[in-house]
């Protein structure tokens, strides 16, 4: 038959990235496809602190180049494509892009989730200059600043808690009266000093000239708008959207199995429940989504993928 991959993985954030590394040093013959640029949603971080090993200032578009660097090293096969379809039905999986057919053994899918936006002007010119979906990333640097944090479910309850061990004061702004949070998160956010909230009220613009200064608020009961601008002495503040997330999954559904949010469930060798087909990162259900976590699911699932052909095409 034609060209046929070993492995062909879909996505080229850090899981679809160790993913490849990991396949193409095993020897295989390994195709990584990405949609528009490499990286994934560490590309709009502006500096990764809390991966191990991660050298002082290091940021996200730097630490992909290395992956991406290493991938070819070993010999990976990078494209370009935006991927429409796939086959998983038989032995040769298939997977259909803008611009071409692949065909391989296994297939590695990688393709993410995504924040969800709010949706305003000046959200997404101000993404990693103040504006962050992670917590986890990037509350160090608003160490005694303010911050406001977006939503009234489980995440940006338990973000903004975090959020508290850094920043100056944490604002919850949620869009109705009452919290969606678990009842335990919210009675530890209302007995933390740091805490406050704007209850019925949304975000309707972000505003600055390279870092946000500036955000109007709109209380969705009178409608009235009100805009609060950053301390003179701080210069800046933290705007934390945590509305929920959404899987890159769409293309998969009835293909593999997957939970009412779209999120794909593996074993803990990053199977998923058809033969050959394995998940990685943040695509996948889990508990930790950190580029730490998709990297190692990645390396896991090139792993597996690597014994399935052993089993199923070799002697
Ligand atoms: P979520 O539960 O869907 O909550 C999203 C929150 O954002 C809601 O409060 C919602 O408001 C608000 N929201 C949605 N769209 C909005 C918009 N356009 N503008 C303003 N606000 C908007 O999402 P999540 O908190 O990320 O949690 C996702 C899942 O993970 C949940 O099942 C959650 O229980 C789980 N989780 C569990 C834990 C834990 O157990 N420790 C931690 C984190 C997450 P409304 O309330 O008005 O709808």
């Amino acid at each position: 038959m034609e060209n046929i991959y070993d492995v062909v993985v879909i996505g080229s954030g850090p899981a679809g990235l160790s993913a490849g590394l990991y396949a193409a040093r095993a020897k295989m013959k390994t195709l990584v496809l990405e949609k528009n640029k490499v990286g994934g949603q560490i590309s709009t971080t502006n500096e990764v602190a809390n991966y191990p090993g991660s050298i002082p200032n290091a940021t996200g578009p730097s630490l992909v180049a290395r992956m991406v660097e290493q991938v070819e090293e070993f010999g990976a096969e990078r494209k370009k494509d935006n991927i429409l379809e796939v086959d998983f039905s038989g032995k040769v999986k298939v997977v259909k892009g803008e611009k071409e057919e692949y065909h391989a053994k296994t297939v590695i899918i990688a393709s993410g989730a995504t924040p969800k936006l709010i949706g305003c002007p000046g959200e997404e010119e101000l993404t990693g200059k103040g504006v962050s979906y992670c917590a986890t990333c990037d509350a160090d640097f608003f160490t005694d600043l303010e911050v406001f944090v977006v939503g009234g479910g489980d995440s940006a309850v338990e973000e903004a808690m975090y959020l508290t061990k850094f920043a100056r004061k944490v604002t919850i702004v949620h869009r109705r009266d009452e919290l969606r949070a678990a009842k335990s998160i919210q009675e530890k956010a209302f007995k933390n000093p740091k805490v406050e909230f704007l209850w019925n009220t949304t975000i309707k613009e972000i505003k600055g000239d390279g870092v946000v200064e500036a955000v109007v608020f709109e209380n969705l009961v009178t409608g009235e708008t009100t805009e609060y601008v950053a301390d003179e002495n701080d210069g800046t503040f933290g705007i934390f959207p945590f509305i929920g997330y959404d899987p890159l999954s769409a293309i998969y559904k009835g293909k593999v199995d997957m939970d009412r949010q779209g999120y794909i469930p593996t074993d803990d060798n990053m199977k998923t429940n058809v033969p050959g087909v394995f998940a990685a990162g943040d695509i996948r259900v889990k508990s930790l989504r950190q580029v730490v976590t998709a990297v190692a699911d990645g390396a896991i699932a090139a792993v597996q993928a690597e014994k399935y052909i052993e089993h199923n095409f070799e002697e």
